[in-house]
This record gives structure tokens, sequence and C-alpha cells, in this order.
């Protein structure tokens, strides 16, 4: 109870420390930090990963490596078990990236497949949208999480246009959002990704993203009858790590194709800016007691019920 009472007040002092600041230069902490999120496009070596849906057999290969690095629970259907690719499923705290099957009008003889988990956005509104800098975007590429700054207050998860973030509810005691993050300490060791180590027909490449979106261009153009002219990431929201070509058009797929090319959080920065700090006070503190209570139950009741449902039968709403 100690642990939880402490959590409680260190969440509710932190959000609304970053609320005063906010209050004063907008909602994304100090004028400085606004600044430097703004720069975000200016590491010229940055890396992604070229997604290629003509190449990729639906294997699942790249969920269960997924799974192993990051020591996440065993799935419910194993990953031999391909019929869970006829949901189509979102990535939860459980699982950082999941592929889908989509039959296609005009690709009847051959499902395509998609995978899916965050997409590294060049400027990310998750990152934009946290009060105390809990994400950032690394030099590398790869938009990371920090949970020991982490409030919980979960406004990455309303902010992110492809649905990624997810709060971790198999840890009552420790919730805490969940997400791809590039396998930042693969790749600052110069290690591939684990899910593009283990594709076994390289349909991912990982390289950096400028030399990425050439292979993708030279790839288009060597069979243009195989490939739709979109890169997809190369400028939808601004911009993505995580890029993606294919024959089957993107909108028959689920990518969200209404985003636009302008980063997010450029839309969103008048708003945020004019948000007053007492907007985020009482979410904060109304957020905490929930938090707060909660943890009391949970360790009364035992573990919280799983809330891990990834499926969604609405397929506007998998990203
Ligand atoms: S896809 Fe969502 S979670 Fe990933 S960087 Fe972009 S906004 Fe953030
Ligand atoms: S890059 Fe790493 S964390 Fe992201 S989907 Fe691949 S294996 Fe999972
Ligand atoms: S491992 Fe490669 S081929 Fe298999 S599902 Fe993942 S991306 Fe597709």
């Amino acid at each position: 109870m100690q642990i939880q009472r402490r959590s409680f007040i260190r969440g509710v002092v932190s959000l609304a420390g970053a609320s005063l600041l906010s209050g004063i230069s907008g909602i994304n902490g100090s004028r400085a930090e606004a600044a430097d999120r703004r720069k975000l496009t200016g590491w010229a070596d940055r890396s992604g990963v070229l997604t290629d849906l003509n190449v990729c057999i639906g294997c699942r290969r790249c969920e269960k490596a997924c799974n192993e690095e990051n020591s996440l629970p065993v799935p419910d259907h194993p990953f031999d078990d391909l019929s869970v690719l006829e949901r189509h499923r979102r990535t939860n705290a459980g699982a950082y990236t999941v592929v889908n099957r989509y039959y296609l009008p005009d690709w009847l003889a051959t499902p395509m497949y998609r995978k899916v988990q965050c997409n590294h956005c060049e400027e990310p509104a998750c990152a934009s949208a946290c009060p105390v800098g809990a994400i950032k975007k690394s030099p590398e590429g790869a938009v990371i999480y920090n949970e020991d700054v982490c409030i919980g207050c979960r406004y990455c998860m309303t902010a992110c246009p492809f649905y990624i973030p997810a709060f971790d509810w198999f840890n009552a005691r420790t919730p805490a959002i969940k997400k791809c993050d590039m396998c930042y300490s693969r790749i600052t060791r110069g290690r591939l990704p684990a899910c593009v180590e283990a594709c076994p027909v390289e349909a991912l490449v990982f390289g950096k993203r400028k030399q990425l979106i050439e292979l993708a261009r030279d790839r288009i153009a060597d069979e243009p009858h195989r490939y739709s002219d979109h890169i997809y990431g190369e400028y939808e929201a601004g911009g993505t790590g995580w890029l993606y070509i294919s024959g089957a058009p993107f909108r028959q797929l689920d990518f969200p194709e209404d985003l636009g090319d302008k980063p997010l959080p450029e839309l969103t920065k008048e708003f945020l800016s004019a948000v007053p700090g007492v907007l985020v006070i009482w979410p904060a503190l109304l957020g905490g007691f929930y938090m707060f209570t909660r943890n009391r139950n949970c360790s009364q009741s035992g573990p919280a019920a799983g809330q891990n449902g990834n499926e969604v039968s609405n397929a506007s709403h998998s990203k």
C-alpha cells in the first residue's frame, strides 16, 4: 500500500509540475524541450525498415522473434497457427507486431499480408502529446519510451494516428506504455531488429531511411506492373521510419490514407499551446486517483482481468 500511495502521489506531483510548465509554454513542457522536439527530422543518418508486402508470406516468424526478444507473454495461439492471420488484429501490450492477411479482389490467387508495428514517425504525435517527454525520437530513428518518466496519462495513445501505444494491463502494479522500439538496444549495438533478422524471405529490410527510399523506388521502377507507385510512409503524417511498398492499394490493406503530409504535431501545436494547465491537471488527478484505487483493488482481488483484446472486427479501426 505504501508503494501504491507513493506512486499515486509521485504521479500527481509529476503531472502537476508538467502542467504548470505547460500553462506557461504549452502542453509539451518547457520551450527548450518543445524546440528540441521540433528538431526531430535533423538526424540525417536515422534508420528505418522497408516492408515489401509483395514479398511477405505471412509466416509470423517476425511475431515470434519480437515476442522472444521482448520477453512478451506466450500468445493464445502458437506462432505456427496461421489461422489467426484471418483476423485483423491490432498490436497490444503482449504483441508489439502482428501480421494480418487480406484477400483482395484483384489478388485472389495470392493473399496479401500486412505487418503492423509502431511506424516510428519522423515527428511523432505520441511524443508531441506526452507532457513529460517520456517518448522521444532518437537520433537512430527509433521512437523510444522511458517508463521511469511516464506518468501514465496515456495521451500518447490518443495522439497516435496508427493506434499503436498500448497500456500494459498485465502488470497491475506498474502499468506502462508498450510498443515496438525498433529493437533499440539491438540497433544501437549494430544488430538488426529481431523481426528483420528472423524474416526468411527478406520482406523486411533495415537501413538508413534515405537508402530505403531509394531501394523502394528502384523496386517500383524495376517492376512497375507489380508495385503501386507509392511508398507508404515517405510522406504520410510527415513521414515515418517504417516504410511500405505493395502491389495492392494501401487503403485495401487498412492503411490510413487521410493523414496528409504534414507532421501531426504541426497540426496540433496551436491547439496544444492554448490548452490551459487546468485541463491537464484535472485529468492527471483523476487518472492518478483511478490508478491508485485500481491498484488497491487489484492487490486485494488478484490481477486485473486481461484487457489486451487486439482484434477489431471493424477494419477501419485496424490501422
Ligand atoms: S506510429 Fe504512433 S506510437 Fe509510433 S511513433 Fe508514430 S505516433 Fe508514435
Ligand atoms: S523492431 Fe523489434 S520491437 Fe519492433 S516489431 Fe521488430 S522485433 Fe518487435
Ligand atoms: S517474417 Fe517476414 S515473411 Fe514472415 S510474416 Fe513476418 S514479414 Fe512476412
